[in-house]
């Protein structure tokens, strides 16, 4: 079969399946199994086969970056799968702010709730730093283990299997010796937890869900980790939309002075302060 026959045709299969983005998630799918042919070049029956099962994953709702293995951000791919966040765009503008920083200060940086390790390869690859990440869940550390390697972030990047907030990997950083504490954690409320969009329920519980108020993790993860900072040091956590005056807060209680930065569709989206 001809490719551009076979995008109709898996178009046509998603979109009446309700899918949003029909003919982008077909187009996907064909250049992951073809390696990237020309419209008018020849799939074979194996191939055109492969595409429709990942066709059908998609249609009942399964996110189209675990169907491929892999999705991109901040000009890196990354391995996904089954029990790993997918990678953000917003997150690509925690990243930013943290380089930025990072350049002018040097040393070293820690990423909390690592997932994919997005955050934390491209920071290191970004600024030639040492970057740590901690990371709880086997499944995702996994795919953080095998996204440091396939970026070649190997020298630059440690990847931790624990809890934030278990003392023995705490006790492991100096007070005052990182330049930099960033996290995208778990920040989603119980009452948006019950209308998350068909993909993110693919998605683990565990990297979604930060308690009642959704905001647990900034709660805990605050007044442990700031002591970690340098003076100078960067403290930077991605939040829900509508969580800006509440994290300010709690940096505010750990004697931080933050500023809330909108993301690309205008909504809060990063809470930083650079300890005095
Ligand atoms: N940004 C994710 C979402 O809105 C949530 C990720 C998180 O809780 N850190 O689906």
């Amino acid at each position: 079969m001809v490719i551009r026959q076979a995008v109709s045709l898996l178009a046509k299969l998603l979109s009446d399946a309700g899918t949003a983005d029909a003919d982008f998630d077909a187009r996907q799918i064909i250049s992951e199994v073809s390696g990237k042919k020309l419209p008018f070049e020849e799939l074979s029956d194996e191939q055109y086969a492969l595409c429709l099962d990942m066709a059908k994953r998609r249609a009942k709702g399964e996110p189209l970056q675990y169907i491929l293995g892999s999705w991109d951000f901040y000009g890196r791919t990354f391995s996904v799968g089954e029990g790993v966040l997918i990678p953000r765009p917003e997150t690509e503008q925690l990243c930013a702010l943290a380089i930025e920083h990072l350049k002018k200060t040097g040393g070293k940086a820690i990423d909390l709730c690592s997932g994919s390790g997005c955050i934390a390869v491209t920071v290191a690859l970004e600024t030639g730093l040492f970057v740590s990440g901690i990371e709880l869940s086997d499944k995702a550390y996994g795919y953080f283990v095998r996204n440091i390697s396939r970026n070649n972030a190997n020298s630059l990047v440690e990847a931790i299997n624990a809890d934030i907030f278990d003392e023995a990997v705490i006790s492991r950083f100096a007070d005052g010796s990182l330049s930099a504490v960033l996290s995208n954690p778990p920040y989603i409320c119980s009452a948006d937890m019950k209308t998350l969009q068909r993909e993110v329920q693919h998605e683990p519980r565990l990297a979604l869900f930060g308690g009642e108020d959704g905001l647990d993790y900034y709660k805990r993860m605050l007044p442990l980790w700031v002591k970690k900072l340098s003076v100078n040091g960067l403290f930077a956590v991605e939040i829900g939309e509508e969580q800006g005056a509440a994290v300010e807060e709690i940096f505010r209680s750990v004697s931080l002075s933050p500023v809330t930065v909108k993301d690309y569709s205008g909504h809060d989206r990063i809470v930083f302060a650079i300890k005095q």
